[in-house]
């Protein structure tokens, strides 16, 4: 079966985001020169992202994985952010940059930001790949933003609909009829 059947529309596809990922990762690299740079990957929807990103830093630097959830198999947030799975070395004196696929209601981000901060990360910044403005409910910024998408549900490039979809290359709308 082919994945794509079940998307409406290309919004990205993998050339675009490929270029758009090396001139991300040339950012981080002018702004990182000398910093005790922690790249932290927010699993599992940006690890496609977040491999592809640092391949693209040419710092020395450390990685980390966290996990958090918001949506379950919905595709709006429950408003509540859970971690899963938190860091396995502490943040404190690190240049932290939190890798998220998309920001929506900015929850996620604000509540991971605070925790880290208040952890005594050295300074703590955010690259997303995706950005949902219309969908916020708190006030947030990214600080690396890869594009910016409509309020639809999107899929592919690691973000999932009920865990399928995360190997589709390209950033795609999702058909509704998947959902409704
Ligand atoms: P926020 O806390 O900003 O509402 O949500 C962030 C998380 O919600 C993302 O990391 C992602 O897992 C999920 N999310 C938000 N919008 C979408 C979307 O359009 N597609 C998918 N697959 N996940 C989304």
């Amino acid at each position: 079966m082919n994945l794509h059947q079940d998307t409406c529309m290309v919004l990205f596809d993998q050339e675009t985001i490929a270029k758009r990922v090396a001139e991300l990762g040339r950012q981080i690299t002018r702004d990182y020169q000398g910093k005790n740079l922690l790249m932290i990957c927010t699993l599992r929807g940006a690890s496609v992202f977040f491999c592809d990103l640092i391949r693209h830093i040419d710092l020395p630097l450390k990685i980390d994985f966290i996990a958090t959830s918001s949506y379950g198999c919905s595709t709006t947030t429950s408003g509540e952010v859970r971690m899963i799975k938190d860091t396995s070395e502490s943040v404190k004196g690190k240049d932290v940059v939190i890798v998220e696929d998309i920001i929506d209601s900015g929850l996620t981000l604000s509540f991971l930001k605070k925790m880290f901060e208040a952890r005594e990360a050295a300074s703590v910044k955010v690259c997303t790949m995706l950005d949902k403005p219309e969908g916020r409910k708190v006030d947030f910024k990214g600080d690396y933003v890869g594009f910016e998408v409509p309020n639809a549900f999107v899929v592919g490039y690691g973000l999932d609909y009920a865990e399928k979809y995360r190997n589709l290359p390209d950033v795609c709308v999702l058909d509704p009829k998947i959902y409704s």
